[in-house]
């Protein structure tokens, strides 16, 4: 698991600030999925990427960050799908320990 989500709960936060307040765009209506906003859904794309470098592209964060800000419409979210991203994540870091295990092995 990642440090900031486990010890680090502050950086959640630095992360929930980089969301944009849905209250700051107009609305266009609402779906049976939840309220759409005008421009909100680009906004959150730009945010996700901050997110992205703020995190070292962690899905964990990213998603904490989604969550707890109890703001952000699941609607807007397209930029970020939560189990693509755990399973991107799970693969590099089992390949990042047996590069690990390896270099161990020989040293
Ligand atoms: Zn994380």
């Amino acid at each position: 698991m990642c440090k900031i989500v486990e010890s680090e709960q502050f950086e959640v936060v630095e992360l929930i600030a980089a969301l944009p307040n849905p209250k700051d765009y107009g609305e266009v209506g609402t779906t049976g999925k939840g309220t759409v906003y005008v421009g909100l859904d680009e906004a959150i794309n730009s945010a996700i990427l901050v997110l992205r470098e703020k995190s070292n592209n962690c899905p964990m964060c990213i998603l904490a960050a989604l969550r707890q800000s109890g703001i952000i419409p699941a609607i807007s979210i397209h930029a970020f799908d939560y189990k693509a991203e755990v399973e991107r994540f799970w693969k590099e870091k089992n390949e990042e320990d047996r590069r690990q295990d390896d270099f161990e092995a020989c040293h």
